[in-house]
């Protein structure tokens, strides 16, 4: 190792990731060269880029390529590109730490996977790129030198914890990386990874689409015949073609699913591959793909969209948001537009009128390839709504041009159906005779919203009701207007009636008149007594075996979006909500009789208390004082033995 060679750390998340990769986490190592191959083919892409984009710099690029070379007596297999090369700096950050946020996190998820296979699976998803190399070597040696500098950089670890790094003189511009392979002693073991036919099946099988020729040498000539002639032989392993331009009848699916994992870093086939071209005055061809897992950090607050964006086969940015909204943030994929400048940046893109109307169309696209699903495969499109339903229920708040589209996707538990799930349309199509709008409760989880007393009257009259439990439901619900001309209607909110027919009896009419005048003194009281806890109080037709129940006017705060916001470390006014009495129910037509005979007694302020707690308790809501309802009920408990 040259002089100023430095012993370094990898940072602790890194050396956790190490221990894990190592330990064969993957069950299948050939991977490591595609994730070699990945990097070096990025340098190249980076290179060309910037030698199109920053003219001031002379950089060659007549010759990109990526080369792989065997040394058998050495045991080592070197992946060598002439791509962008990195700096020292670079190096020290990009290999020997992990920037990716939500590492830490991923991290202890791996740690509790219960088994190998959920373990693969979130490791997959990750990507751990470049240290998968560790799989196969016990040593590895990066020289680096990042084009229009002079200095080379040398890395080297054992990957057990510290690497060392060092000057190097004379390195042409790029990177080799140098495995020197495990010495394992199994027939088709890593001794493989020497072998000719290994590299070119590896090569065939994930890399073949890489735009850059792979390169094979031929191995130097160790036995000192002759001198070498400096252009070794070398063969050419891939076919280079971009898999997005190939017509899609040539396109096997094997191809489809290779390439989405090598953009993924998926370890699954995806759930549904979308390609397509569009001719004209804008063309571009786009490649999609539906995964059929989301990734561990589907909802982390910065992870962004998954299509590359290429300019005639020219790789310009990653995570290009311009070209997918962001609930639609899980689409892998590739959209290559033949009409852009190289240039382009993220700033233009996003005002750019062709770059909205293709949006727009991939859009539309991958919902109706969603619909599809829907419709061919019950359940595939179960699966695939566990995974992405709530991120696609973010479409309905952020994208108003697919309310429809989006409406007829969404699939939601409900009281028809004790276990599955229904979709709007079919809400729609067993609503009762006269019923117009759709009843939904929101709520923190099934059981929860299912034996809340609010439930009662819908339950008993036989009115179905959807069950909302994802936060993002708290909200949209608010903000659609209508499904196939019936509004939203929470069972929460607003008064309730379920027996329009009522109105026309006469004698449904007096008795309700009469109700109200018996109670009207003790709601008067209640109001009072109740006032810092609840805007108002008033007789109830929601209920059949509850005593009382809350529910809030049609534009209040519900209680989960509440507690939401409050999380969030927002400030806002106690939300007071409208407490519900149950006239038919025997503590309320007690409590009245207590009222009207005595109200100065101390056990009915109790009691009033009681009824509001026990409202609140009994669809999940947290009690202001616990004490305080502990201590009263057991006061009235004791009164009454
Ligand atoms: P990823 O490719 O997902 O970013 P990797 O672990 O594979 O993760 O690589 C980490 C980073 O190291 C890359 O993003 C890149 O910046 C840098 N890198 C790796 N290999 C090369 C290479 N051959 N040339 C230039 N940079 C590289
Ligand atoms: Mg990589």
């Amino acid at each position: 190792m040259p002089s100023q060679a430095e012993t370094l750390e990898f940072q602790a998340e890194t050396r956790q990731l190490l221990q894990l990769v190592i330990h064969s986490i993957y069950s299948n190592k050939d991977i490591f060269l595609r994730e070699l191959i990945s990097n070096a083919s990025d340098a190249l892409d980076k290179l060309r880029l910037e030698s199109l984009t920053d003219t001031d710099r002379a950089v060659d690029v007549s010759d990109l390529h990526i080369e792989l070379e065997v040394d058998r007596d050495a045991r080592t297999l070197t992946v060598r590109d002439n791509g962008i090369g990195m700096t020292r700096d670079d190096v020290v950050e990009l290999i020997g730490t992990i920037a990716k946020s939500g590492t830490a996190g991923l991290l202890a998820k791996i740690k509790e996977a219960k088994d190998a296979d959920a373990a693969q699976s979130l490791i997959g998803q990750f990507g751990v790129g470049f240290y998968s190399s560790f799989m196969v070597a016990d040593k590895v040696t990066l020289r680096s030198r990042r084009a229009g500098t002079d200095q080379g950089t040398l890395w080297e670890s054992d990957g057990e914890g510290t690497y060392t790094i060092a000057e190097a003189e004379g390195l042409p511009v790029g990177t080799a990386v140098t495995l020197h392979l495990k010495a394992e002693d199994s027939e088709d073991g890593l001794g493989d990874y020497l072998a000719d036919r290994k590299i070119r099946q590896i090569v065939k099988q994930y890399s073949d689409f890489i735009r850059w020729p792979i390169r094979l040498a031929k191995e130097a000539d160790t036995d000192g015949e002759g001198e070498s002639d400096g252009a070794a032989e070398s063969e050419t392993l891939n076919s280079m073609k971009a898999l997005w331009a190939r017509p899609r009848s040539e396109v096997t699916e094997a191809e489809y699913s290779e390439f989405y994992q090598q953009i993924s870093h998926d370890w699954q086939a995806p759930a549904e591959t979308i390609h397509m071209r569009a001719e004209g005055t804008f063309e571009y061809e786009a490649l999609l793909f539906i995964p059929a897992q989301a990734p561990f950090d589907l909802f982390s607050r910065d992870t962004r969209s998954g299509v590359q964006l290429y300019v005639k086969r020219v790789f310009i940015m990653d995570d290009c948001d311009a070209l997918m909204p962001n609930y639609l943030r899980f689409v892998k994929g590739v959209v290559d537009a033949h009409d852009l400048s190289l240039n382009i940046s993220r700033e233009i893109l996003q005002h750019d009128r062709q770059i909205s109307a293709v949006r727009r169309r991939l859009v539309k696209k991958v919902l109706s390839a969603i619909k599809t699903m829907q419709t061919g495969n019950a359940d595939a499109y179960t699966k695939l709504w566990e995974q992405f339903g709530r991120a696609l229920k973010e479409g309905l708040i952020e994208d108003r041009d697919n309310t429809e589209a989006l409406l007829a996707l969404v699939s939601a538990a409900s009281t028809h159906d004790a276990a599955g799930t229904t979709t709007l349309h079919d809400y729609v199509a067993r609503m009762k005779d006269g019923q117009d709008a759709i009843y939904y409760l929101t709520g923190e989880n099934r059981a929860m919203v299912e034996n809340s007393p609010h439930m009662e009257a819908f339950r008993a009259k036989g009115y179905e009701v959807l069950i909302l439990t994802d936060p993002v439901d708290e909200v949209w619900v608010e903000q659609v207007p209508a499904f196939d001309g019936h509004r939203f209607q929470s069972i929460a909110k607003g008064q309730v009636d379920l027996d329009p027919a009522d109105e026309e009896d006469e004698q449904a009419r007096t008795d309700k008149a009469q109700r109200e005048e018996d109670y009207a003194a003790l709601l008067l009281w209640l109001q009072t007594t109740l006032a810092d806890h609840v805007k108002q109080v008033r007789l109830s037709t929601r209920l059949t075996t509850s005593a009382a129940c809350l529910v809030g006017d049609a534009h209040d705060l519900t209680p989960t979006l509440e507690k939401m916001y409050r999380a969030m470390g927002q400030e806002l006014p106690a939300v007071k909500r409208i407490l519900e009495l149950n006239p038919t129910h025997p503590l309320i037509t007690a409590l009245r009789r207590a009222h009207d005979a005595n109200t100065d007694d101390p056990a009915l302020a109790q009691t009033a208390e009681l009824v509001y707690g026990s409202a609140l308790l009994a669809e999940g809501g947290d009690l202001p004082d616990p004490a305080r309802f502990t201590r009263l009920l057991t006061e009235r408990l004791t009164h009454t033995l």
